[in-house]
């Protein structure tokens, strides 16, 4: 048996055929690019391409930008640009045109059609990026890298996906599993000589190398919650008792930050989660008013779908009405909360300062540690949150020049060589035969070699590229 050899089938009809595709957002723009890929691009614009040179686009060298007329028949579409790349240098690593035309629905459906009607067929989402990744232009993780790029709405996300996207984890994930690969050939060579008894990889050796590597998967998972809180924002859950503010000081975040606000999918019913992007990091408010309707339980804290979010939390701001809230039973309920939620950082906030001086305030509450007063109504001093979120993020030390997995499919795959790895070790302790060994080890390589997609199956490929954006 060869370890070597990919298990992903190649289809190399598949990239005989020419597809094609929008490449900006549907509807109405200045210019629309229209891609298309694969064998015929070029004869197919040949057809319906004049340029203004009259030199065929298939005479043209790569990398080059060609001014013209795209018509049906006799009929005019559009005055475009078309940019050629040559197989293999083209994101895809096929024959490639992309064609600027002016961004009206119309011509740009219009064009599909014509290119369509002379033989491209329209691309499935993802389906150029697959191909740049069976052309060998991409390894998978880079591949995927791609897809979070475009996806990438802060300053965070877009380093760690750049990243990603520029090679350095696949390249570590390389010398991890060639390392590993070098042993279990060893082995392999050791039962082809089973009846002399003899070990050519040194067991001592491969320990000390199993143990390297599982360190470095370790770190490697532990980055994964880092790069997990990146990807959905560090979650921050706002508490306290109904009428205390909770909602009017989210708005007032999200109002003063100016931020880009999105909807997250999948929100339970019962909590408002809003991501806020502040100074390139994402956040997740938590708003657990939203669970207003059982107010009872809710003013004793009892409800365990507002103790789940704030479980989950990094940040809590805890937020209460000076009218409603008398010092020694804050006092009280902060130190409950900090036994309570020991990993979260944990804020106060003095609501409706506009209605109280503030010398006041500050003296009734002086036993609380770090207090924030604020009036979320009038919006003052507002940038207490904001400083306090910043320092939450510096005390962190996110580093983002060392690698952080952020996909959930390579967590899954290092953990499933972890455990082959043990399997190994503790296969050499208890002094197991080779070919059992090596069957551990065949399984930590495949799980291994799945990041990359050094191995990959049709499932997987189509899992992964099903997800990307038509016409990337
Ligand atoms: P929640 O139940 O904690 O979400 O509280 P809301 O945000 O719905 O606010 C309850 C009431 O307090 C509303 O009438 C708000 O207008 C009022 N309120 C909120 N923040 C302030 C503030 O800073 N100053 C004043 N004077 N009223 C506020």
């Amino acid at each position: 048996m060869n370890i070597f050899v990919p298990l992903f089938t190649m289809h190399p009809s598949q990239s005989q055929e020419t597809i094609v595709a929008l490449a900006t957002p549907p509807g109405q723009g200045a210019i629309a690019v229209i891609r298309l890929s694969g064998k015929k691009a070029f004869q197919i614009l040949d057809a319906v391409f004049e340029s203004k040179s009259k030199k065929k686009i298939s005479e043209q060298k790569t990398h080059t930008l060609h001014f013209g007329q795209i018509k049906n028949k006799e009929s005019l579409i559009d005055e475009v640009l078309v940019s050629v790349f040559r197989a293999p240098h083209s994101y895809s690593g096929d024959d490639t045109a992309e064609i600027s035309c002016h961004g009206s629905s119309y011509i740009q459906q219009q064009l599909l059609d014509l290119f369509s009607s002379h033989g491209a067929r329209l691309a499935q989402p993802g389906e150029f990026t697959q191909r740049a990744f069976l052309n060998g232009k991409l390894d998978l993780s880079q591949a995927e890298a791609v897809a979070d790029l475009v996806a990438s709405g802060s300053e965070a996300e877009h380093k760690l996906a750049m990243q990603q996207m520029r090679g350095g984890y696949s390249e570590e994930m390389k010398q991890l599993r060639d390392r590993l690969i070098h042993f279990a050939s060893l082995i392999e060579l050791e039962l082809d000589f089973a009846e002399e008894d003899v070990q050519f990889a040194d067991r001592e050796q491969l320990t000390g190398l199993i143990d390297a590597i599982s360190g470095r998967i370790d770190q490697l998972l532990h980055s994964f919650a880092m790069g997990n809180v990146i990807r959905e924002g560090i979650p921050v859950a706002i508490a306290g008792k109904p009428n205390a503010g909770k909602s009017t000081l989210l708005n007032a975040i999200l109002r003063e930050e100016r931020a880009l606000v999105s909807d997250i999918p999948g929100t339970t019913r019962d909590t408002i989660e809003e991501k806020v992007v502040i100074d390139g990091i994402p956040f997740r408010f938590i708003d657990t008013a939203g669970i207003r309707e059982s107010t009872d339980t809710v003013e004793r804290m009892g409800v365990s779908r507002t103790f789940e979010k704030m479980a989950g939390a990094s940040v809590i701001f805890y937020v209460f009405d000076p009218a409603n809230e008398a010092a020694g039973a804050l006092k009280h309920q902060q130190e409950e909360l900090r036994e309570k939620y020991p990993a979260a950082e944990l804020k106060f906030i003095c609501n409706k300062a506009d209605l109280y001086q503030e010398a006041g305030l500050l003296e009734k509450y002086k036993d609380l540690t770090g207090l924030l007063i604020l009036s979320a109504k009038e919006s003052t001093h507002l940038d207490l949150i904001h400083n306090s979120l910043h320092e939450f993020v510096s005390a962190q030390k996110i580093d983002f020049h060392s690698t952080v997995i952020t996909n959930a499919r390579h967590a899954e795959a290092l953990r499933n060589t972890l455990k082959a790895l043990q399997d190994v070790r503790e296969g050499i302790t208890s002094g197991l035969t080779g070919d059992l060994l090596s069957i551990h080890l065949r399984s930590a390589l495949h799980h291994l070699g799945s990041i990359t997609g050094e191995i990959a199956t049709d499932d997987l490929l189509k899992n992964i590229f099903s997800k990307f954006c038509i016409g990337k």
